[in-house]
């Protein structure tokens, strides 16, 4: 996600699949890099990548192109997988940041017939800079770390004015959300780490009644001292289990990479094999959906058996949001 959080990672009964169907395939289109927050720990990183969001024209042919392929084509993936949704998830940087692009891209995605998300740091929800258009949004994903504001500062999960969102606002922003889009979907990520894998968040994710809440053991970094060891993972997991929380833990042991991955630039892109960094293909709306996706070396039995191991150990049943 770049982030396992924000710039990464949701569920519900939409994304299950048996052995052989997968009901939603999920795009990630990390539409921009900017952010307003800094956290540690973030990957969403590419360079300041000339944003595709930018010209207008250019999000309607990247939607048209991933549309035209993933929804009302048959290629192979669709064939393997036997999805019968496919959803856009905007992820960033924080995508809320660029106001009326976002917007339209989120209508235009809809419009297009795809299911859309969103994973954000829930800054822009409450501070009246920005409305969502009214039922756009299937999904939301917001990055919540720690209920201190000490926390949140050190983690880097505050803006230059000082503002980090608080539990209390947390909650509103998702009640307000709740008036304008019918049947919204809601969860929380959380980055386990070194500052908050004590913390105990039962009363805070009981009461703003999410459909999940998914917690992720921080990936390795150059800040060391955010780390933590497996069982410290495991023991933040088991305290806030068997309380009926709506708990979907993922290790770094099975933490998957996004595999259907769009960079600000429009570019399919994939973790290297074993390797640092990532490797990209040719812009989507230059050379087309099919030969972007053979550039990355997409391989669909591996895609469709690590969908198939996640649903099978139950640890998650979806790869990204
Ligand atoms: S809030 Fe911003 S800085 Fe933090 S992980 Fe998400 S994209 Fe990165």
């Amino acid at each position: 996600m770049p982030t396992k959080t924000h710039g990464v990672a949701n569920a519900n009964a939409t994304n299950r699949m048996t052995s052989s169907q997968l009901n939603e395939l999920v795009i990630n289109w990390h539409i921009t890099e900017a952010c307003n927050y800094n956290c540690t720990y973030c990957f969403a990183k590419w360079g300041k990548p000339n944003e595709l969001h930018r010209s207008l024209s250019s999000i309607e042919q990247l939607l048209d192109k991933l549309a035209n392929y993933f929804i009302h084509g048959n290629p192979e993936i669709k064939r393997m997988l036997g999805y019968q949704d496919v959803r856009l998830n905007f992820a960033g940087g924080e995508p809320i940041m660029l106001g009326s692009a976002f917007s339209t891209a989120l209508v235009m995605a809809k419009q297009k017939g795809f299911q859309t998300s969103i994973i954000t740091n829930g800054s822009y929800l409450l501070r009246r800079r920005f409305e969502l258009p009214v039922n756009a949004l299937d999904m939301i994903g917001i990055s919540f770390d720690s209920q201190h504001s000490s926390v949140r500062r050190e983690l880097g999960r505050i803006d230059r004015k000082g503002n980090s969102l608080n539990e209390d606002e947390l909650q509103l922003a998702l009640q307000l959300l709740s008036h304008t889009q019918k049947g919204l979907k809601t969860k929380i990520n959380t980055v386990v780490n070194a500052l908050n894998w004590e913390e105990d968040f039962t009363h805070l994710i009981s009461s703003i009644a999410v459909d999940k809440w998914k917690v992720l053991q921080v990936m390795p970094t150059d800040k060391h001292e955010l780390l933590i060891s497996d069982d410290q993972f495991r023991r933040f997991v088991e305290k806030h289990s068997g309380k009926g929380l709506p708990i979907s833990p993922e290790s770094n042991n099975t933490m998957t990479e996004s595999y259907l991955m769009i960079d600000p630039n429009g570019r399919f892109y994939q973790n290297n094999n074993g390797m640092s960094g990532y490797s990209y293909s040719e812009r989507i709306i230059d050379v087309g959906v099919e030969a972007a996706l053979s550039q990355v070396n997409l391989n669909c039995n591996r895609f469709k058996s690590r969908y198939h191991v996640k649903n099978m150990s139950n640890i998650s049943d979806e790869v990204l949001i």
